[in-house]
């Protein structure tokens, strides 16, 4: 069987597989009750949210939870500093622009590398910003930003913050309530480890209020206000209807998420042993890189995401080299970021795949054949 280790969807577990393959429940069923109030509760958890903050579960992408985010904390007229880092971080200022938003953009001085603290915190400073708006992991680089001191700053200057988290939640370190973030927010198909299908997004109280002060509502299918009823009479176990949700995909959400929050490792468990797994996941992946020869995008090791590995393509290879490692039994992806595309590929090593010693073994061991 061929193995998908791209940076989303991945490969999920069995009895996440299994939850969603039913015929598809009432949204007001009373499975489907528990499940969806469930999931809202375990949320907070693997977001180490606070018992206030509200999560929300939508049908939809990971784009989707990124204009919600914006939508709903920001209107035409008001500015927002973006921490830019790559192509994500470029799709959230044109979804800022879109808005009417004026967008500081602080950008990385070149390609795999992070703007530092200082610019940030200058930006924040020399601007009237509402908010400051930052890419957790890059997928299209590979860069990790420092989330814990992005959202300091924000708290220090009192300014919003708003954290996309789709390559990120739940195998990178975040800790809502005590970071201070407002928004963080990601998709079912990435370190989740579902099907493609849910946006998943936790707002703070302060968010919660950012919504209610807007004089401009956003969209109606994406608005906290419309949502907030729904999703508080699901976690109360009660039948309510605005939109239909992804029934099937609720039912794997719980399930999944009680996966993430049973892991244990060396001592450790939940949260804090996902986060370890995928430190240990991605430092031996490093390691195998290092042997081989083969060149991080992200300019420092620090700066490279434990999620996934975005490499340079050796010296006498290409693009091709994605079609050798497939003929080995792995899937991987190409470049995405448009100006260093076809020089490199990107290896996704997050969710269920970091719990299976195998999955680990074969893809490193099929980038290491493929090369020879
Ligand atoms: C994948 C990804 C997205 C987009 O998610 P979709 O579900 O494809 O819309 C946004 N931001 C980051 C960082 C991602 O990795």
């Amino acid at each position: 069987m061929t193995l998908l280790m791209i940076p989303g969807p991945i490969e999920t577990s069995p009895a996440v597989q299994a939850a969603a393959a039913c015929a598809p429940p009432s949204h007001v069923s009373p499975q489907v009750l528990e499940a969806f109030g469930r999931s809202l509760e375990l949320m907070r958890h693997v977001w180490l949210a606070s018992q206030d903050s509200q999560p929300f579960i939508l049908a939809g992408s990971g784009t989707l939870a990124m204009d919600m985010a914006v939508q709903n904390l920001l209107e035409p007229g008001d500015s927002a500093v973006v921490v830019n880092t790559g192509y994500f971080s470029d799709r959230i200022t044109t979804m800022l622009k879109q808005r009417g938003v004026e967008v500081i953009s602080v950008k990385a001085p070149s390609i795999g590398d992070v703007p530092s603290l200082e610019q940030i915190a200058q930006a924040l400073e020399q601007t009237h910003a509402k908010a400051l708006i930052a890419t957790h992991v890059d997928t299209s680089t590979g860069v990790r930003v420092d989330a814990q001191a992005i959202a300091r700053l924000a708290r220090q200057a009192e300014v919003l913050s708003i954290f996309d988290g789709v390559c990120a939640t739940a195998g990178e370190r975040f800790e809502m309530e005590a970071w201070g973030a407002d928004v963080y927010l990601t998709a079912s198909q990435k370190a989740i480890g579902l099907a493609p299908g849910l946006a998943l997004l936790v707002a703070s109280p302060r968010a919660l209020s950012a919504r209610a002060a807007l004089k401009q509502a956003p969209m109606m299918s994406i608005d906290f206000d419309q949502w907030r009823p729904i999703m508080e009479a699901y976690e109360a176990r009660k039948p309510s209807y605005f939109a239909t949700p992804a029934t099937p995909m609720i039912m794997s959400l719980k399930v999944g998420l009680d996966e993430i929050l049973a892991d244990e490792l060396g001592g450790l468990s939940g949260m804090q042993a996902r986060f370890a797994r995928h430190e240990a996941v991605a430092s031996r992946a490093r390691e195998r890189w290092r042997s081989l020869g083969l060149e991080l995008v992200p300019k420092r090791e620090e700066l490279a995401a434990n999620t996934l590995s975005a490499l340079y393509y050796p010296q006498g290879h290409d693009a091709a080299l994605v079609g050798r490692i497939k003929d080995q039994g792995v899937v991987v992806a190409g470049g995405l970021h448009p100006e260093i595309k076809a020089r490199y590929f990107r290896v996704g090593h997050m969710g269920y795949s970091a719990t299976q010693e195998d999955h680990i073994q074969r893809t490193l061991d099929a980038i290491e054949a493929a090369l020879k």
